[in-house]
């Protein structure tokens, strides 16, 4: 007799093997059989026609705050999420003294831009130590499970207060850092984390701790890491740095491997018009590490960033000098100009060919996101190619044709960031790439949250797209990220496994529009994102979404990594 049976569901193990038909048991929060199961159980869901999973693990989040006041860590609870990884990006809320406390807050406010009234109304402090503040999260009803990185911007602070934001440490307060981690490590953390990114400032201006961090002193927290043999290294150094810092960094990394011996997961790699080349460097110096013995990893965002904007505002194509010179006339002169041949041709050359910037340079990638018209509804949702080919005209007359019979207002779309396809499949494939980056309970106020990285995943890059397999695309949101982060009894369903998974339908899967409510402490608003498609999460072995809704019950555990 089990606790509970999914009987008939299709089988995604994690493990990237071929999905298969099949029953699965559960007793006392674990997987006990998989296969035809003729016992019976006290419940028994009909999975038939469905897809169970490994409950997807979010391995970059900042939800160090919010499960004070949120243990269902909102909205990812709804997006087949089991497991969350807080204390990304050298930040988190312990080790903390009462007089840091501030800096600490003042951390989170400027760098994942969160409010503080929020901070000072929902956190509790209830603790000094990082042991101290899993053991509060303990007494917390938590509906995900919840592994912790030690900050090092916290551990600066805790022992050289202000001085943290403004020198190196000597060896005497290094000394002191290292038994931080050590007493982290030793409470179950499951490894350390730091900050060099040269845009992170505290609310007050000032540079972040750990930006000031010598890298004697790196390698000395990090050694302290690799002593206890467990755990990893989550580095976070920022987009567009300059190539001293680039250079920097890369001797870091190769210092915390070598210092280590323990998985480091450093770059963000993702496709930028910006600089188009530059994830493919990105992914031959995490191979060329890995060759030399390293398990070194990359992390990508499964979010594209788009851009909406139109030719009345014309702020997005004046990037190229030839359209700014038009856009910025009057709109009476403005429409004149863009009627003219020659000006079309010149500004058809303009947009296609020159240097790379922040711009595709491709009518393929250039959508019709709202007509101004109802007569062009039916164009919504159409590239600018595609507008071309259909109205026998060329891509330039097709796009300012249909801009000028709606006065300019014409909104279309264009992406920044993942919208070279080619690019995003071998991100995306690459083994040493971890998929999410999702940034989880941080940058409230960004009508682009991470919430559903994996949902979007499944039903965008995977169903859409067909980018890969969903056997592929579940292992890197699962088996992946556990077994890197040493969550050693997740990610995947095997009998002995923590039953950790969700029940979701492939074929309708998806991530709900983002929306603005006024939940968070003292009201203030952020953005969330509801899931479509899933029809149970199941945590360490009971039911903890039912169709999109909470059934009311927190199995949800503080991980610890010893
Ligand atoms: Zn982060």
């Amino acid at each position: 007799m089990y606790d509970l049976i999914l009987k008939g569901g299709r089988i995604y193990d994690g493990s990237g093997m071929p999905s298969f038909i099949g029953d699965v048991a559960i007793s006392d929060g674990r997987i006990e059989e998989i296969g035809r199961i003729k016992a019976s159980a006290d419940r028994v869901l009909d999975i038939d026609g469905l897809a169970v999973a490994p409950g997807i693990v979010d391995f970059h989040t900042h939800f160090d705050a919010q499960l004070w006041w949120d243990g269902l860590a909102s909205t990812s609870h709804e997006h087949g999420v089991t497991t969350v990884v807080t204390g990304n990006c050298g930040l988190t809320l312990a080790p903390c003294k009462p007089e840091g406390r501030d800096a600490l807050i003042g951390t989170f406010v400027r760098v994942e831009a969160m409010p503080r009234e929020t901070l000072k109304a929902g956190i509790p402090w209830e603790w000094t130590t990082h042991g101290e503040y899993l053991r509060a999260l303990e007494r917390k009803p938590l509906g995900l499970n919840v592994a912790t990185l030690i900050g090092h911007c916290a551990v600066r602070q805790y022992v050289m207060s202000e001085a943290a934001v403004e020198r190196e440490a000597d060896d005497a307060e290094i000394a002191e850092m290292e038994e931080l981690v050590r007493q982290g490590m030793a409470a179950g953390a499951f490894g350390f984390s730091t900050n060099s990114n040269q845009t992170h400032y505290r609310e007050d201006g000032k540079p972040v701790a750990s930006r000031f961090s010598s890298l004697k002193e790196i390698a000395r927290l990090c050694r302290v890491v690799g002593e206890s043999q467990r755990g990893l290294v989550q580095f976070t150094h920022g987009a567009f740095a300059t190539p001293e810092h680039v250079a920097l960094i890369s001797q870091w990394y190769d210092t915390i491997l070598q210092e280590t011996r323990r998985p480091l997961i450093g770059e963000s790699v993702r496709h930028r018009w910006g600089e188009p080349d530059l994830w493919r460097k990105q992914l031959n110096d995490v191979e060329e590490r890995s060759r030399q013995g390293y398990a070194a990893y990359a992390m990508t965002s499964t979010r594209r960033s788009m851009r909406r904007w139109t030719l009345k505002d014309g702020n997005r194509l004046n990037i190229i000098p030839a359209w700014k010179k038009i856009l910025l006339l009057p709109n009476e002169e403005r429409a004149q100009k863009l009627r003219d041949p020659s000006v079309r041709q010149e500004l058809a050359q303009a947009t296609v060919e020159g240097e790379p910037i922040e711009f595709s340079r491709r009518w393929d990638l250039i959508i019709v996101r709202k007509a101004a018209r109802a007569e062009n509804q039916h164009h919504e949702g159409k590239s600018v190619e595609a507008l071309a080919r259909e109205r026998g005209k060329s891509e330039i007359d097709a796009f300012l044709d249909l801009a000028l019979e709606e006065d300019l207002a014409t909104t279309f779309e264009d992406s920044t960031t993942q919208g070279d396809e080619r690019a995003v499949k071998e991100i995306f494939s690459n083994p040493h790439v971890l998929l999410g980056q999702s940034d989880a309970g941080a940058h409230v106020a960004s009508g682009n949250p991470g919430f559903g990285f994996a949902t979007l995943m499944l039903a965008y890059w995977v169903r859409e797209r067909k980018l890969m397999s969903l056997e592929d695309a579940i292992k890197k949101l699962t088996f992946l990220p556990a077994s890197i982060f040493g969550i050693h009894d997740r990610g995947l369903l095997r009998r002995g496994m923590a039953a950790d998974m969700f029940v979701f339908d492939p074929n309708t899967i998806d991530q709900g529009r983002p929306e603005q409510v006024n939940d968070l402490p003292e009201g203030a608003p952020r953005y969330i994102q509801h899931a479509k498609g899933i029809h149970y999460t199941i945590v360490n072995g009971s039911v903890l979404m039912k169709n999109g809704a909470h059934t009311g019950i927190f199995p949800g555990k503080v991980l610890r990594s010893c």
